[in-house]
């Protein structure tokens, strides 16, 4: 596999995604970086501040969505997107399930 060029999300510089990092991040099954390294880093030194203690963490966002496939109101921990189909999680996993092994 050829080195990739990838665009930081966050400040717009082209950095390149190495073959070797690709292999890396492939055998972890990580998905591929989206910010250069001096953004990742400065994002990780954000996130390696004190650790909150006790419970009630892992508060992520989630919108709210409309099944596509049952019209139930779900909510998703990811920002539905415009003109795809949106599914509960219900449908979501049944047509996970479907889909393995095609
Ligand atoms: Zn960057
Ligand atoms: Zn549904």
């Amino acid at each position: 596999m050829p080195d990739l060029e990838i665009t930081c999300a966050e400040c717009g510089t082209a950095f390149p995604f190495t073959e070797r990092e690709q292999d890396y991040y492939r055998e972890r099954g990580l998905s591929h970086p989206k910010r250069c390294k001096p953004c990742r880093d400065a994002r990780r030194a954000n996130f390696g501040g004190p650790r909150q203690s006790g419970g009630g963490g892992g508060e992520r966002e989630r919108f709210e969505i409309v099944c596509d496939q049952c019209g139930k109101t779900d909510t998703v921990p990811f920002k539905p997107q415009e003109g795809r189909p949106i599914l509960c999680s219900d449908c979501f996993s049944a047509s996970r399930a479907q889909n393995r092994g095609a």
